[in-house]
């Protein structure tokens, strides 16, 4: 649904816009103008035509199968808190019988077969996704939350694309690293979060399946349902039994991936918390591991920079997503001469994004993932306030169930307000300035994250200088979260280390001595 007009300066603590559910809103207001702005009619995504089973189960040697202890847990819409289907649990037992399946698998089928052969699995596997696009998006949507345009016209295209891409490399390996013999490292594990659970799955599977390893996959618990797709699309391809097990559940049945002694590599995105953690538990076993973690991404906008441009880019880079993502550009560095007039800009286009329905093609924002991720975001605002920040958020009205954040910028943000140093992950954005090239640079690298960084200026020259400095795996220039399946993606410091995407995201699955 489209905000309102007026954009608040919320002095009281933690105050939230009311509560609305979208059909409280008679039609004929909706299509009235609000603020200057027309209103769209309603335009959602058919959810009807893609059903969801009650249950879901593990998906283990090429079948599905019931959990050895027989739990579930609920799997919920955050758009509308409904429950839409259980999820099996896996324990240690479960896990034990995948990475068997697994092991099985890459010895006696996959490690051997020729890489032209595996290539042709690849290749049926990013078709079939790209003829399921629309049912995939569509659940993805009503899984996780986020806008159908995002997962319709982001995620499917991309989560096809890295197949295809790493299809391509599957026999070729030897001239992606020439005067080596790569060789698969055996059994993957593979951890990921629920901000872009298909994408994230492509990500890891993908290259870990081109170069002849097999895999262990686990899903976030709030986001299980496409993974368990994806497992279909498998079978539909006919992929060997055991090439891939997906087993389900929270981060007892990830440590036990990560804890297995016949696991040979590591592969986790995440928080950086549970990124130490798994670091830790590691150590000394001689398994290969790569973290993708956290970020607290700057966008330094410069004063020569194109204005409009630079904050379309910033509204992309914090607020589409609902912030979901590591490297979604949550600090703003604005240089001083054009501070005003670019909040002015961000402020006025933040009152034309629509929240609501995330099938609804109109929209920008979706609904936070979990109770738990929105109880967050409202804690980090709540800081912020208490630190002496200036909260601006559009006055929209809200679903009356689900969870949901309108969008919001803080402005007065110091450098050492938490809102400045640690991941909010919601559709929040906090703003300061700076004078000089060098003082953005600073500013931008004083974080414990390293993940991405934006540079907005009229200037090749400016760019080069300051990419060299910034501190970020990913550094976007004059534009913000564009991705390519050969371009490689992953940080510094506490944002983890090793890259996917790419060649690197290849070396990161082979032995090359
Ligand atoms: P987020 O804050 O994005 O939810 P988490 O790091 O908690 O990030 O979760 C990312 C993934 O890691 C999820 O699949 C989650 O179930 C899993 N996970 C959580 N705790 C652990 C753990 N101790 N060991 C392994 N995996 C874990």
């Amino acid at each position: 649904m489209k905000a309102k007009t007026q954009v608040a300066k919320i002095s009281t603590k933690g105050a939230l816009v009311p509560a609305l559910a979208p059909t409280a809103i008679p039609l004929k207001d909706r299509r009235l103008n609000f603020g200057g702005k027309w209103e769209y009619a309603p335009s959602p995504e058919d959810a009807k035509s893609y059903p969801i089973a009650l249950r879901h189960e593990l998906f283990i040697n090429g079948k599905f199968v019931v959990p050895a202890a027989g739990t579930y847990f609920p799997s919920i819409n955050p758009a509308t808190e409904q429950q839409l289907t259980e999820i099996a649990e896996a324990n240690a037992a479960d896990v034990d019988a995948a990475v068997k399946a697994a092991r099985r698998a890459y010895d006696r089928v996959w490690g051997k077969m020729p890489a032209r052969e595996r290539g042709k699995y690849l290749y049926r596997i990013a078709r079939i996704i790209q003829e399921k696009a629309r049912e995939l998006a569509v659940l993805e949507t009503i899984d996780g939350g986020k806008p159908i345009k995002e997962s319709r016209d982001v995620d499917l295209p991309l989560v096809a694309a890295h197949f295809f891409y790493y299809a391509g490399w599957a026999d070729k390996l030897k001239y992606a690293f020439p005067g080596k013999t790569p060789r698969p490292l055996g059994v993957a594990g593979q951890i990921i979060p629920w901000n872009f659970p298909l994408l994230m799955a492509a990500w890891k599977l993908a290259p870990a399946l081109a170069c002849g390893n097999t895999v262990v996959l686990k899903p976030a618990e709030t986001t299980s349902i496409t993974a368990l797709r994806l497992a279909q699309i498998f079978q539909e391809a006919g992929l060997p039994e055991g090439v891939v097990n997906i087993v389900t559940g929270a981060g007892a049945t990830g440590a036990a991936i990560v804890n297995h002694p016949d696991i040979n590599k590591i592969a986790f995105t995440g928080s950086t918390e549970v990124g130490k953690l798994i670091a830790r538990s590691m150590a000394g076993t001689g398994k290969h591991l790569t973290l993708e973690l956290g970020g607290k991404a700057a966008n330094i906008i410069f004063e020569d920079a194109p204005l409009d441009q630079a904050v379309e880019g910033v509204i992309a880079g914090i607020y589409f997503n609902q912030g979901h993502v590591c490297c979604a550009g949550s600090r703003l560095l604005v240089q001083e001469g054009v501070y005003a007039r670019v909040v002015k800009k961000l402020r006025d286009r933040i009152q034309t994004l629509r929240v609501g329905n995330p099938l609804d093609k109109n929209t920008d924002i979706g609904a936070i993932n979990s109770a738990g991720q929105l109880a967050r975001i409202r804690e980090l605002v709540q800081s912020g306030l208490d630190e002496g920040a200036t909260l601006q958020q559009t006055q929209c009205a809200l679903p009356a169930r689900g969870f949901w954040y309108p969008p919001s910028f803080l402005t007065g943000v110091t450098h050492a307000h938490r809102v400045a140093q640690e991941e909010i992950f919601g559709p929040v954005l906090s703003v300061m300035t700076f004078r000089t090239p060098e003082e953005a640079l600073e500013r931008a690298n004083n974080t414990p994250y390293g993940l991405s960084a934006g540079i907005w200026t009229d200037k090749g020259s400016k760019i080069f200088k300051m990419a060299a400095k910034l501190n970020a795996g990913v550094i976007w220039a004059n534009c913000y979260n564009k991705f390519d399946p050969a371009s490689p993606f992953g940080g510094y410091k506490e944002s983890g280390f090793g890259r996917e995407g790419g060649l690197p995201g290849l070396a990161a699955y082979c032995r090359l001595d």
